[in-house]
């Protein structure tokens, strides 16, 4: 998928240029990897997420179902079963494209460009995800009661 004005992908500084190569096998790469592909460059493990709610919705007053969290820059926004969507508007406006789960339990990572899901990542700055006992479709009060029909 290609985003003319992304930014980030095919020029994006590293944009994968081989860093340590497709760990050909020479035993040092990857302590305890081995499990498919290594999240690409791109992502700053110091960035503190921006919250514990969708940045947007918090500000507009919306509902969210799961939350993502920008790999790059700590952004929280809402997953794309939720009504705004502000991931992936996330990542349509900074070019970052890839985010981690924000839920309690989940680790993935997935990079918006290339639609490819990472069982596992790098850790970033804590808290790994949203407070459990927030609930989810959130925050609350502010999700409709017939929220389930608007899911896609
Ligand atoms: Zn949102
Ligand atoms: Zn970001």
């Amino acid at each position: 998928m290609k985003e003319p004005d992304a930014g980030g992908g095919t020029t994006g500084p590293g944009g994968g240029g081989g860093v340590t190569g497709p760990g050909a096998g020479d035993g040092t790469t990857g302590p305890g990897g081995g499990e498919g592909a290594a999240v690409p460059d791109g992502v700053d493990p110091t960035a503190v997420p921006s919250g514990t709610g969708c940045l947007e919705c918090e500000q507009a007053g919306g509902w969210w179902f799961h939350l993502r969290r920008c790999a790059r820059c700590g952004h929280v926004g809402c997953c794309d079963s939720s009504p705004a969507r502000h991931a992936t508007a996330h990542f349509r406006t900074t070019g970052h494209p890839l985010v981690q789960s924000f839920e309690p339990g989940e680790d993935w990572f997935w990079d918006y460009s290339t639609g490819e899901l990472y069982a596992d990542g790098p850790a970033l700055a804590p808290p790994a995800s949203r407070p459990a006992d927030q609930p989810a479709p959130g925050p609350a009060g502010r999700v409709p009661a017939d929220w389930a029909r608007t899911l896609r």
